[in-house]
């Protein structure tokens, strides 16, 4: 399954291009678009709201794909549902919040939707089954998380840390639960998107979902991970969808590399620690010169009270 789209539907022409696009590659299975955007701190662009979704309508009967978009609230819920989004997702700051998700989950009562839910932004593993759990409760079956990487303090190579163990313990946990991988918050950049995008499907993820911008550089925001549906294009021709023979080949393979790493790393360890015997033999000689003339010093006179330092 693969969800692509920009990441805020800016205007109708953006957001038809870029998904039009998209679908003639015949890659995508899912357009995705931001109508309201949670954002770090106010004053950046916050989505278009409602007449965001008119234009997601007429994405979808344009190129008879399925749409996708982030809700937050009550209010939100309610006017996907009247336009007939087909799936919605829950973002990894609603995620992180119980109340919200409560909130979602009640105003989705009685329906049959289909939910997304990211990650929260701490690495939490009860938040986020937490919230699959409310949205379970209140009648929602068709459910799948959404990995979009960890928040951390200070410099890292990511945006988000793709903490694989997080959503690894979740599949062990929820075996019959899809998990998509969203390599575009979790690189924050062009960059990386093909490793992570590579990992998560060589870790038997059911997906992706990637940020796709018709002119990313223009973009109101995220623009720096976004890419064009062409490079989009391009990246996914690189992916290899494993075998599991394959698979089980390569892992043997890799693990068979980590092992003789980790011998030498050892090898490398004894080295150093032998090093630093030897350093301490030659200290502690070195000491014992130092007492016996220190003593030798203090002969005779027989004072030698305190303690030799
Ligand atoms: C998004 O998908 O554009 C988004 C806001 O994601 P997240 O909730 O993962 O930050
Ligand atoms: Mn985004």
């Amino acid at each position: 399954m693969i969800i692509a789209g920009p990441c805020s539907a800016e205007t109708e022409e953006q957001l038809m291009a870029t998904s039009k696009a998209l679908a003639a590659s015949g890659k995508v299975s899912m357009i995705r678009a931001g109508i309201w955007k949670p954002r770090t701190r106010p004053g950046s662009f916050e989505g278009v709201g409602v007449p965001g979704l008119e234009w997601m309508k007429a994405v979808k009967e344009e190129t008879g794909l399925p749409v996708t978009v982030e809700v937050a609230n009550f209010k939100h819920v309610f006017e996907a549902l009247k336009y007939k989004i087909d799936v919605l997702w829950i973002g990894a700051r609603t995620t992180g919040n119980p109340f919200s998700v409560q909130e979602i989950a009640e105003a989705l009562k009685g329906t049959d939707a289909t939910v997304f839910v990211k990650n929260p932004v701490n690495p939490d593993i009860d938040l986020w089954v937490g919230a699959l759990e409310r949205l379970h409760k209140s009648g929602i079956s068709k459910l799948a998380a959404i990995h979009r990487g960890f928040g951390s303090y200070g410099k890292s190579k990511y945006r988000n840390d793709p903490h694989w163990q997080i959503p690894i313990e979740l599949k062990r946990r929820i075996p019959e639960l899809p998990i998509v991988c969203d390599p575009s918050h979790i690189c924050g950049n062009r960059v990386c998107l093909p490793q992570i995008s590579q990992r998560a499907l060589d870790l038997d993820f059911a997906g992706l979902m990637i940020e796709s911008h018709i002119n990313p550089d223009e973009a109101w925001s995220d623009k720096d991970q976004q890419v064009t549906p062409e490079d989009l294009e391009t990246l996914l021709n690189t992916l290899v969808l494993r075998t599991p023979e394959i698979q089980s080949e390569i892992l043997s393979h890799t693990l068979e590399t980590l092992r003789n790493e980790i011998n030498e790393i050892d090898d490398e360890l004894l080295h150093l620690l032998s090093s630093r015997m030897k350093v301490a033999d030659k200290s502690a000689y070195i000491n014992e010169i130092m007492v016996l003339r220190y003593c030798r010093m203090k002969d005779g006179m027989r004072s030698l009270k305190k303690p030799i330092p």
